[in-house]
This record gives structure tokens, sequence and C-alpha cells, in this order.
């Protein structure tokens, strides 16, 4: 080692001309979660089970999402519709239980492509961390759309055949 070396002047030196370079330099990180980046338009996320225009359930029970689901993440069992339950589901036969397991979930959006009825999409929304896995389980109480609050389909769900959502 030479004089200059033992004393660490020019790594010293050296190390704080990489900082500096990289003080004028343009951040790439953001502070989440008060800054969020905005998705990519293909980007696939929590899905939603909507509503018809007069606020019934579209989902008829089919189980063609559950069958093309290649995780095996859904599960649901079907019911048969009475006359009193015209206002809450659109079809004669419903799901009484639909649970999608967002721990398997791979957002492959298989499901969305399968749904004859335009019942289940997949969002720009993100799935919430949790603590419990019985937490990931999610029922109808989280899946299916509020009257009152409607969630919006992304962009890339209206080319092709889906336009009047
Ligand atoms: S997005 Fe893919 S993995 Fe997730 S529930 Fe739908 S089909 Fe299954
Ligand atoms: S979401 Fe669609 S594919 Fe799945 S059971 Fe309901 S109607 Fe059938």
């Amino acid at each position: 080692m030479t004089f200059m070396e033992k004393l660490y002047i020019p790594a010293i030196i050296k190390g704080m001309l990489v900082t500096f370079r990289h003080i004028l330099k343009r951040r790439k990180t953001i502070k989440y979660p008060e800054e969020t980046r905005e998705f990519a338009p293909v980007y696939r996320g929590m899905h939603v089970l909507k509503r018809d225009e007069q606020g019934r359930e579209n989902c008829t029970a089919c189980g063609l999402c559950a069958v093309a689901c290649p995780a095996e993440a859904i599960t649901m069992t079907s019911a048969e519709r009475t006359k009193e339950q015209k206002d809450l589901y659109r079809e004669e036969k419903y799901a009484s239980m639909y649970e999608i397991n967002m721990l398997r979930c791979i957002f492959c959006g298989l499901c969305e492509e399968a749904c004859p009825k335009e019942a289940i999409f997949l969002t720009d929304r993100l799935v919430p961390t949790q603590f419990e896995r019985g937490e990931f389980i999610y029922g109808k109480d989280k899946l299916v759309e509020s009257k009152e609050h409607r969630i919006d389909i992304p962009k890339r769900q209206f080319k092709g055949k889906r336009s009047t959502i």
C-alpha cells in the first residue's frame, strides 16, 4: 500500500464522487404509500363481481371461471333463485357462496376470459396485505360490488366485445 492509499483519501474521494453523481440524478424511488405509480394498462389486480344496470348480480354460478382457473383458487356453491329474489340476481341460478383464495391466485385473468356472463373482472385495485392467511379468502362480501359504489373496469376490458358494461 502506498502512503496515500493508507490514508484512504483516494477511496473517500471516489466514494464522494459517486454520491454526488447520484444526488444530481432523478430519483427512481417514490414515497409509497403517499405517492403511487400509475399501473400499466394491462395490469390485473383484485377481482370484482359485477352487477347489471338494475343492481342484480351477473354471476349465474356456472363454474366456468373455476374450471378455467389454473391455480384452483375459485370455489362456489350455486342456488336457485326464487321469485322474491328476482331483483337480486339476473339469472335463475346464482352463487350463494363464491370465494377466491388470493394467496393461490396468480392474477392471470383466465376467469375473466372464461366468464360468459361478464360477471367477473380483474380491476386495477391491489389486494391489501394481511397478517392471517384466512383473511385472503375473499367471499362475496368483498368481491361483489355494492349498488351504491360501482367499481370501474379498466380500459383493457373494453376492447373487443366488452363495450357496454
Ligand atoms: S386470475 Fe387466474 S388464478 Fe386468479 S382466480 Fe382468476 S383464473 Fe384463477
Ligand atoms: S363469475 Fe362468470 S364464469 Fe364464474 S360462475 Fe359466475 S357466471 Fe360463471
